[in-house]
């Protein structure tokens, strides 16, 4: 089944609203086995929504619309669906009471006149309430499509979305599996592993995409068929394939993170870590913290400011179930002052555990957070490289 999504609204298209509906729904399609073909942003003017949704429906099986179902006279989505399904609207009664309900729990006898267009709707609707305002939503099956019509503010949008909307779709679209897998792998360039696999991509069922990420370039693959075993038996053997080929690049899968592997391994290992975060300054640290566990691991981290000497390795408190030796990870501190903001920089990343010792050099565009936080996810890798190698 595919979709297309059309947001409502001049004030997207003047640049004052940033359109985050979008990728909300875009973000909960997948799992529904609907694939997105477009999104579309319109002005709050009939024609065009019009128009819109006519061109919509002759490429896709849904349309969804968010915005305009408000009161005012610049909310025109309910009239635009009807004039585009060619039916006239009539007051619901029962829309009506659920409305006038509203106001009066929000301690208003009357309701502005205004409203009363909420409660209008077209014999092809169903009404999808919305507990988080006013304005109720439509589901209209017309033709063998379907047009779902919900409101602007996000919050409204979300609560009826995962209340009404998306169980009416998934009942629609259970014959059909959609299941994803995440490969993450780090130490080769985009490049490469397009040239290694490329007769794997441009392929429908399963679907092959890359992807460069903070923590290395990801390959997601996505199949579908009638049931989850078959879905899987159409990734497996491609992701068999992958690791085969890219072999220990790959470093985790689907919700992995680095310091969470990072201290998976440790564990398994039996030693502890101590960090020094030169040019990182303490992201390292962060990010291990929020990875169950790395308290059993972790001896403590350093942030060298200039000219401060390192503390030595009786300073960091050690584990003493962990027999094995400590990996001890250190970022360098930034390169030159007098390096111009936009040429590129080198940071060493440097590994011992035991006798052994690993320099990595990266090179770094500037030191924003993003890329401090890419270095941080790189020496985590490299740290995992390095340990997996004494495995
Ligand atoms: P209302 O009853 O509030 O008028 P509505 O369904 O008519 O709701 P709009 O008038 O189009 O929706 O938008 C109302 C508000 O909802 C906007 O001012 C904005 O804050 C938010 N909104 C609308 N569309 C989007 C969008 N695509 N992404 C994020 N926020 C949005
Ligand atoms: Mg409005």
């Amino acid at each position: 089944m595919e979709a297309i999504i059309i947001t409502v609204g001049t004030e997207i298209l003047m640049g004052e609203l940033i359109d985050t509906n979008s990728s909300f729904l875009a973000n909960e399609l997948p799992s529904l086995g609907i694939s997105l073909k477009k999104t579309v942003s319109v002005g709050d003017r009939m024609s065009d929504i019009t128009e819109e949704i006519d061109t919509a429906l002759r490429s896709a099986d849904v349309v969804m619309l968010t915005g305009g179902l408000g009161p005012t006279s610049d909310d025109l989505t309910r009239e635009s669906v009807a004039e585009f399904c060619g039916e006239e609207m009539s007051l619901d009664p029962e829309q009506l009471t659920i409305l006038e309900e509203v106001f009066r729990n929000r301690g208003q006898t009357t309701m502005p006149k205004t409203n009363l267009k909420q409660a209008f709707v077209i014999p092809s609707a169903s009404v999808l309430s919305n507990p988080n305002g006013t304005a109720p939503g439509w589901f209209v099956k017309k033709a063998g499509k379907c047009i779902i019509a919900m409101p602007g503010p996000p919050s409204e949008l979300q609560a009826m979305w995962k209340s009404q909307v998306c169980p009416r779709l998934r009942d629609m679209t259970k014959d059909v599996v959609y299941i994803s897998r995440n490969i993450k792998t780090f130490g080769m360039s985009e490049g490469a592993i397009d040239e290694m696999l490329g007769h794997l991509f441009g392929k429908d069922n399963p679907f092959l995409g890359i992807y460069s990420k903070q923590d290395g370039i990801h390959l997601r693959i996505i199949a579908h068929a009638n049931s989850v075993k078959k879905a899987q038996s159409l990734i497996d053997p491609l992701d068999m394939e992958i690791h085969k080929s890219l072999n220990s690049s790959v470093w985790g899968y689907g919700e992995d993170t680095p310091a969470q592997i990072l201290v998976n391994e440790l564990k398994a290992q039996k030693r502890n870590l101590v960090v020094t975060e030169g040019f990182t300054k303490g992201i390292i640290c962060s990010f291990l913290s929020e990875a169950p566990g790395a308290s059993e691991i972790f001896n403590g981290g350093f942030i060298p400011g200039l000219n401060a000497t390192e503390p030595a390795a009786e300073f960091f408190t050690s584990h003493d179930g962990n027999e094995n030796s400590p990996i001890h990870i250190k970022v360098s501190n930034e390169a030159t002052a007098s390096a111009s903001q936009n040429s590129l920089e080198e940071i060493s990343i440097h590994v011992s555990v035991g006798d052994l010792s690993d320099i990595s050099v990266v090179s770094v565009r500037n030191q924003s957070l993003r890329v401090r936080q890419r270095t941080a996810n790189q020496a985590m890798l490299i740290a995992l490289k390095v340990l997996r190698t004494l495995d």
